[in-house]
């Protein structure tokens, strides 16, 4: 289990680029990133296009306003100069401007983490790879689906075949947020979605599907992809080029096949991420809307649900799990929504603010009491014979 305490000697020292105030991704890199207080530490950003509104945003996260910059450029070079200036950085803009700025980070000495699709040619990521092997730096990519710990037993489960050979690897990324046009000229975080300067070659191709292919390369490393077929389509028609759905065949060297079905315009489906990989004894299948659940098919047997941090899993699937079993996924925002109410509660407190501590919902002190007596009135109940006794 994983509690948090440090695994390297101190936090970097991080910065982003990207990721502002109005954008879809930022909030989960500092998220993921600071939740330890152990791993990085926010020193500087260039959070926006618009510098006036980076600066507002970076004071309401309690940053120092030197360190907010207008643009990378600036970033980089001012944070040179200080001793201690940032050591890593973050990427979390449009996918046009992955490769420049990732370009710029490494010159300037940082490790880099990169948002999806990484960049638009194979060519470009040869060109950063020698870069950061000569700068001797680290270039992660923020696959961010892929540290759930159930993927982890899959892995390990596939590689000490308990599914026999892999024969088959269904994906599917497939979801209907983009069934309704008007959201391509009016929703900011579209619009660039469906521009090919800005998007690349692809729309769910590189916008989705590179979640479930780095997926599969995850819990199937021993396959090779040989070959595959893609047919694409553009249901909205204005999108095209570019495609908002996609099927795609694969097959292995190993002579294993596959499919990928990417999809904006799965229209009502809430489920988004499936992957299936079925081998010549079992399968194994996960899904992102209960990714607490593996389920373990075994031919002829009944279908086994393996749940995240119980005993039974792999070292593997354990290492970093956080809350213990009972505890799923996702308990950890309410843990946070809980602990942003305890905080405007004491300010409103401070301030004299009673109309905000009338209107706030939260567990007060009165609720801890009512817990007190719950206790008490079940005991009194209980001991005199399971008889009814007053509440208050
Ligand atoms: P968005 O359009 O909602 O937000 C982009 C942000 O970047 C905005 O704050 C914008 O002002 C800022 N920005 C743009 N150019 C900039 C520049 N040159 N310098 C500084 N800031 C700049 O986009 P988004 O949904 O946040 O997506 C951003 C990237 O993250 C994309 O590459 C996208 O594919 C990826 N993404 C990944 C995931 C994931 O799960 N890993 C999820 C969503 C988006």
């Amino acid at each position: 289990m994983f509690i948090g305490e440090k695994k390297i000697a101190r936090p970097f020292r991080w910065g982003i680029v990207g990721g502002g105030r109005t954008s879809g991704v930022g909030y989960k890199h500092r998220l993921g990133a600071m939740r330890d207080n152990t791993s990085f530490e926010l020193k500087a950003a260039a959070f926006d296009l618009d510098f006036a509104r980076c600066v507002d945003f970076g004071k309401n996260l309690n940053m120092d306003e030197e360190r907010l910059y207008p643009d990378y450029k600036t970033m980089f070079a001012e944070e040179a100069k200080r001793e201690d200036g940032i050591e890593a950085v973050d990427i979390a803009t449009p996918n046009f401007q992955h490769f420049e700025v990732c370009k710029a980070a490494l010159e300037a000495g940082l490790h880099v983490i990169c948002e999806k699709p990484l960049f638009f040619k194979v060519e470009e990521g040869e060109e950063i790879k020698a870069l950061a092997e000569k700068m001797g730096k680290i270039v992660c990519v923020t696959y961010g689906f892929s540290g759930f710990d159930l993927l982890s037993q899959m892995r390990s489960m596939i590689q000490n075949g308990d599914i026999g050979e892999v024969t088959m690897v269904d994906l599917r990324y497939a979801h209907g947020f983009a069934c309704d046009p008007t959201g391509d000229k009016q929703a900011e975080g579209q619009k660039w979605r469906v521009d090919p300067a800005k998007s690349g070659p692809s729309f769910v191709l590189g916008d989705l599907s590179t979640h479930t292919f780095y997926m599969s390369e995850l819990v199937c490393p021993q396959l090779k992809l040989k070959q595959l077929l893609c047919d694409r389509q553009s249901f909205i028609k204005s999108r095209a080029p570019l495609e908002d759905n996609a099927y795609v065949l694969m097959r292995y060297e190993n002579g294993a096949v596959g499919r990928m079905w990417a999809s904006a315009v799965n229209a009502g489906d809430m489920s988004s991420q499936h992957i299936r990989i079925v081998g010549t004894k079992a399968s194994l299948e996960w899904n992102d809307m209960h990714p607490d659940e593996l389920y373990y098919e075994v031919q002829g047997k009944p279908r086994q649900t393996l749940v995240r941090a119980m005993d039974y899993l792999n070292p593997e699937a354990l290492e970093y799990e956080r809350l213990g079993a009972l505890h799923y996924t996702g308990l950890i925002d309410s843990w946070s929504n809980l602990y942003t109410r305890f905080a405007i509660a004491m300010d409103a407190k401070n301030r004299g603010d009673e109309e905000t501590l009338n209107s706030l919902v939260y567990p007060d002190l009165e609720h801890g009491i009512d817990g007190i007596r719950w206790v008490l009135k079940c005991v009194e109940s209980a001991d005199k014979g399971g008889v009814w006794v007053d509440f208050k």
